[in-house]
């Protein structure tokens, strides 16, 4: 990384207009006779290449090295309500395992709140070597500062060199807000983790609207943070055997203040989810009128399974936005998604494409769904899923 440096000495107003002129973010600014960069600046450095001779320059910065010997271990967050934890710990906790056996390092969990011991030993179950437990009255909801305070003094402690953290509304509040008191990386949402030899965490995830894979490292510090979406990885198998241990945690109890109070908890009231669901029926564009969405509903009565929709289906009013899969919508890994008239768009597929089992009906054989689809059809929706709730009815097999 580098930064801009504007020798101030080689200004006037006729070179400041000249300079104002080239940016095409206007991130350059004149303040009493003095060039500014604003925070529009994108780097381009065009005020380098275009402008007066240096004028400005652009400097190459000294990166420290790390010992990134001295950070071991891989730590997932214990995302929990209540001490109820959330799957996406489980599955964090999976892919730690298979991270950590690459470079032989020792897998950790953290687990903030309040009477959480019992709940603390579940996590044995799962490999993991040790769970970190911050057990405090003034942990029992979750407040941003004193639980990034826990999470401070975890990591200063443990030095572990990555950190999992699972997307959920805690995890995207709580994980950048640690990050950045370490200045160190954070890569959201990633779908896909590697782990290489020097232990630098390769986090890769869509870029660009989904139409590239970035593949992104912190090689300069540590630890490594992700966030990753729940129903992304897979969770481990319980085990009755226990193996980790757990480590008892305390912090001052001035820096657990808060300047939150809550006054109550009110549980929300359950919603289906479709990232609960075994069998989701989707609808994609193919479905001409919001009135045929009562074939797509009665295919989905029939077999038990949830509605979802691609994103125009969302936009025009005709699926809930809680039911959208995707890049943008929610992930999905259920036993049996059936797509009814849907491309297969990239941004779609990213948020699908670990389903057990795909069958896409679309009445273009090019469709790129049938690139990730186990079974497909290729037909008009409209004469196939009346045939397919007909057969369904009268118990006949489809083949
Ligand atoms: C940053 C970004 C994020 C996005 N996030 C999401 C997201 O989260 N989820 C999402 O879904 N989209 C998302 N999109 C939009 C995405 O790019 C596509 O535009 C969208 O997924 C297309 O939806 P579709 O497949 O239903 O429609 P189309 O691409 O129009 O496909 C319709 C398909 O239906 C087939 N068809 C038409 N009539 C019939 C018929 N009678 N019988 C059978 N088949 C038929 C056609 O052959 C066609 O393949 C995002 C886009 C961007 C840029
Ligand atoms: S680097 Fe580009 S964006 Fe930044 S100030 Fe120069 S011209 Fe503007």
């Amino acid at each position: 990384m580098g930064k801009l440096l504007i020798n101030q000495n080689k200004l006037n107003d006729k070179v400041i207009k000249e300079l104002i002129d080239i940016c095409p973010f206007k991130a350059l600014e004149e303040s009493d006779g003095k060039l500014e960069i604003n925070a529009g600046c994108k780097m381009c450095k065009l005020c380098v290449k275009k402008g007066p001779k240096g004028v400005v320059e652009y400097v190459e910065e000294q990166v420290k090295s790390i010992d990134k010997s001295k950070w071991r271990g891989i730590a997932v967050y214990v995302d929990h309500v209540c001490g109820n934890i959330h799957p996406v710990t489980l599955e964090l906790i999976g892919k730690a395992r298979e991270l950590a056996s690459k470079i032989n390092h020792p897998i950790y969990a953290i687990f903030i709140g309040n009477n959480i011991k019992e709940s603390a030993k579940e996590l044995l179950h799962y490999g993991v070597d040790q769970v970190f437990v911050y057990d405090n009255e003034e942990l029992k909801d979750f407040r941003i500062e004193p639980y990034t305070k826990a999470f401070e003094d975890f990591i200063n402690k443990v030095k572990p060199c990555s950190v999992l953290v699972g997307a959920t509304t805690i995890g995207r509040s709580l994980a950048p807000r640690v990050a950045a008191r370490f200045r160190t990386g954070l890569t959201a949402d990633c779908t896909v983790l590697d782990m290489k030899e020097n232990t630098d965490l390769v986090q890769i995830r869509p870029a660009f609207g989904g139409n590239i894979m970035a593949q992104i490292i912190t090689p300069n510090r540590r630890p490594q943070f992700c966030t990753v979406r729940y129903k992304i990885m897979n969770a481990p198998e319980r085990t009755e055997e226990v193996k980790g241990k757990i480590t008892l945690c305390e912090v001052n109890k001035e820096d657990l203040k808060s300047n939150i109070e809550v006054l109550d908890v009110t549980e929300k009231e359950k919603e289906v989810s479709i990232s609960e669901a075994d069998v989701i029926i989707v609808a994609g564009r193919g479905i001409k009128t919001e009135k045929d969405m009562a074939m797509i509903n009665e295919l989905a009565d029939l077999l038990g399974a949830q509605v979802a929709g691609t994103r125009p289906l969302i936009e025009m009013g005709w699926v809930d936005a809680k039911r959208q899969i995707g890049l943008s919508g929610r992930t999905v890994k259920p036993k049996l998604i059936i797509t009814c008239g849907l491309s297969g768009s990239v941004q779609f597929v990213a948020g699908m494409n670990n389903s057990d089992h795909i069958f896409a009906i679309n009445k273009d054989p090019n469709a790129s769904i049938f690139n990730v689809a186990h079974y497909g059809i290729v037909g008009d929706l409209y004469e196939v899923i009346p045939k397919l709730i007909n057969n369904i009815k009268n118990n006949i097999a489809l083949v």
